[in-house]
């Protein structure tokens, strides 16, 4: 690419999206031309899964209901036997990240179409990416052909998150659209995507957190996680990511908690070498968006400190080593002390 440009990829996906979208799941599998459905559903989407299973009929060929977090291979391989034996040729997935994590991993072994059916605000659906562990060691690799040919949204299927998970899930989609706004590929296109994400939660999570079984909110509320797994798929994403990487990989944190108390840490590191992404996000949030950000942080009890997650403090200067070892695209240049800090006053 010659200096200057940059690339931006939009990938091929079919997305039905509005409330009982899921009661189109079946002929969106006769359309993709398979018959044998490997149905891969977390516990948390069992009703959904046994539903679908129904309609399905003898299409269904087997179902799958222990997916794992950051996609161990060894879970892969069960799903795999599974596969096999059933002689699947697409796989379904409902449920959070890790379910979809599961049917990219098993789709990149066995070459199957997805229908991807997101229950939190992860974003993976989107995405032509995978991370995997082996040996409690995360790799990512990134692929075209990762992404889920179909996603479908059916924002009945997030009324069941508690407000925790809903505020830590949103935090983490706000997450890839803030960094999306201060990539060093950011387009015209990923900027739109970002700000309508960045406005969508701002303005819903309060409503959807005050009344969490309500439909309208959830709907808006997933619609602007949606762009914001769009900016994941398409944007760099640059020192939030890594520091989340590298304190979930080394203190095996939960996902979405870690991405959502140190987003505003993150924010305040880097907005003010970011002054693009500083206006924008004033703009919208109406008032300093890192008070804004902290404040829908603390708006529900739950961690907000790494401390609170079990973290040590005698760790946090070997996270900032780690970080600083593998160069990424970041507005502000940081070292191991500047990190280190960062990390002591999210501890
Ligand atoms: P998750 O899928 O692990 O789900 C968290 C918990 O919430 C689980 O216990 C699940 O059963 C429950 N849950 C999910 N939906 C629910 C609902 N509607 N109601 C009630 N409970 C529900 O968590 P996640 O944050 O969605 O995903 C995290 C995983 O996804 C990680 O492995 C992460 O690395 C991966 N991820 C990948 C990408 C990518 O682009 N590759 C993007 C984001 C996340």
């Amino acid at each position: 690419t010659p200096a200057g440009v940059t690339v931006h990829e939009t990938l091929p996906c079919r997305v039905l999206v509005g409330l009982g979208a899921r009661h189109g799941i079946p002929e969106e599998v006769e359309r993709l031309g398979t018959r044998r459905v490997l149905l891969v559903a977390t516990p948390s989407a069992g009703g959904a899964a046994d539903e679908l299973a129904a309609a399905l009929g003898t299409r269904l060929a087997a179902r799958f209901g222990d997916p794992v977090v950051h996609t161990p291979v060894e879970v892969t391989r069960e799903a795999m036997a599974v596969v096999e034996q059933a002689g699947a040729d697409s796989v379904v997935a409902i449920g959070g990240g890790s379910a979809i994590g599961l049917a990219k991993a098993v789709s990149a072994r066995a070459g199957l179409p997805q229908v991807a059916v997101p229950t939190t605000y992860a974003g993976s659906e989107v995405t032509p990416t995978l991370g995997e562990t082996e040996n409690g060691v995360k790799t990512t690799r990134r692929d075209r052909a990762l992404a889920p040919g179909t996603v479908v949204y059916d924002a009945e299927l997030t009324r069941t998150m508690p407000a925790g998970l809903t505020l830590t899930s949103a935090l983490n989609a706000l997450a890839h659209a803030v960094e999306a706004l201060w990539a060093r590929d950011r387009t015209a296109a990923s900027d739109g995507l970002a700000s309508e994400s960045v406005e969508g939660v701002l303005a819903t999570l309060p409503e959807v957190l005050e009344d969490p079984a309500a439909t309208a909110p959830r709907e808006r509320l997933q619609s602007a996680a949606w762009l914001a797994g769009l900016c994941l798929a398409q944007t760099t994403m640059g020192l939030h990511h890594q520091l989340a990487h590298a304190l979930g990989g080394t203190f095996d944190l939960p996902h979405a908690e870690l991405h959502a108390l140190m987003l505003p840490h993150v924010m305040a590191f880097n907005l003010p070498s970011a002054p693009h992404a500083a206006r924008r996000l004033t703009r919208i949030a109406g008032r300093d968006p890192v008070a804004a950000v902290a404040d829908l942080a603390h708006s529900h009890a739950g961690p907000t400190r790494l401390s609170e997650l079990g973290v040590p403090r005698d760790g946090l200067r070997g996270i900032a080593e780690r970080v600083v070892a593998k160069p990424y695209p970041n507005p502000r240049e940081a070292d191991v002390d500047a990190l280190t800090g960062l990390l002591h006053e999210a501890w």
